[in-house]
């Protein structure tokens, strides 16, 4: 495995693999502090690459002022050793001014989808995302790119982006991963503490309800947001930032679920930390289970 700091290196790198030995290339953007929702993207990346690029790079242009860009949790020597037993082929952790070198002034915005919820609560955000993953495409030129449905909105945001602007790389998205009580793993969730982390597997339950309300029969997306919010609300330790039930493709607001199906996502606040997870309510086809 080797780590390059380089955007030169890891470009003319990624252009011999290509061009000379004919190797599909996989990228997995990170931000680092790996769990295993960050592994199961690698693993879905070998499965279908012959080579893998991880990046870890905290992008401070998709944190707003008063966020947690300084303390976010860096442990790259921590993730190098877990990438390499991972057989990641190459790890891409380049130094702020290798993605944004001095004076650069150009950013990508996706409109309209990048406004909505987690756009609304965090101004600027999806621009800093869709600003550093156009860089890292351009860079490596993988042939897939993997992302995670944790952050739905990030997903469906990067495959419009890609699909506006012609990236050469298909995006792929792969399901959540928990951890045993039901709460999404996330690198935030190092901040909390012991009874945070108990009181933060409310986001997951609340959501497990209103899937049990939906396969039920419930349509009515307030009803839903409601069962939802009030479970959530029940937990002293949780404040609850939006609950929202939006077209899963379009982000388009819901009143009531129909035949396409539905993003159930929500943001809350679990003392200081803030916690995004959602769950997709889709009539199940004959023999299949409903994941999130
Ligand atoms: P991050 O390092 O938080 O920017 O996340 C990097 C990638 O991992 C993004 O595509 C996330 O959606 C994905 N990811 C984060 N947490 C999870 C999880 N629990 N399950 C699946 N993917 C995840």
């Amino acid at each position: 495995m080797e780590i390059i700091n380089r955007r030169k290196r890891m470009m003319s790198v990624a252009r011999r693999l290509r061009r000379e030995e004919n190797r599909t290339i996989g990228l997995v953007p990170t931000m680092g502090a790996l769990h295993e929702g960050h592994l199961s993207l690698i693993h879905g990346a070998r499965a279908l690459c012959d080579v893998v690029v991880v990046s870890v790079f905290v992008n401070p242009t998709q944190f707003g002022p008063t966020e947690d860009f300084e303390s976010y949790p860096r442990d790259l020597t921590r993730d190098s050793a877990l990438l390499a037993e991972y057989n990641v082929d190459y790890v891409f952790a380049p130094t702020l001014e290798e993605i944004y070198p001095s004076g650069a002034a150009t950013y990508v915005t996706v409109e309209g989808l990048s406004n909505k919820l987690e756009g609304a609560a965090r101004p600027g955000h999806f621009r800093g995302v869709t600003t550093v993953v156009s860089i890292l495409l351009n860079i490596v030129r993988p042939n897939f790119a993997f992302f995670g449905q944790k952050d739905a909105q990030q997903s469906i945001i990067i495959k419009q982006m890609v699909r506006d602007l012609a990236f050469d790389s298909e995006i792929v998205v792969l399901p959540i991963v928990r951890e045993e009580a039901g709460l999404a793993m996330s690198s935030r969730n190092a901040y909390l503490d012991h009874p945070e982390r108990r009181a933060a597997v409310v986001l997951n339950k609340a959501l497990l309800q209103a899937r049990s309300a939906y396969d039920d029969g419930e349509r009515n997306a307030a009803k839903l947001t409601e069962m939802v919010r009030s479970t959530i609300d029940a937990e002293p330790l949780a404040r609850i930032d939006y609950v929202s039930v939006n077209d899963a493709e379009t982000l388009e607001k819901l009143d009531k679920i129909e035949e396409r199906p539905a993003l159930l996502s929500l943001a809350v606040f679990v003392g200081k930390t803030r916690l995004i997870d959602n769950i997709v309510l889709a009539e199940s086809k004959k023999g299949e289970t409903a994941s999130a």
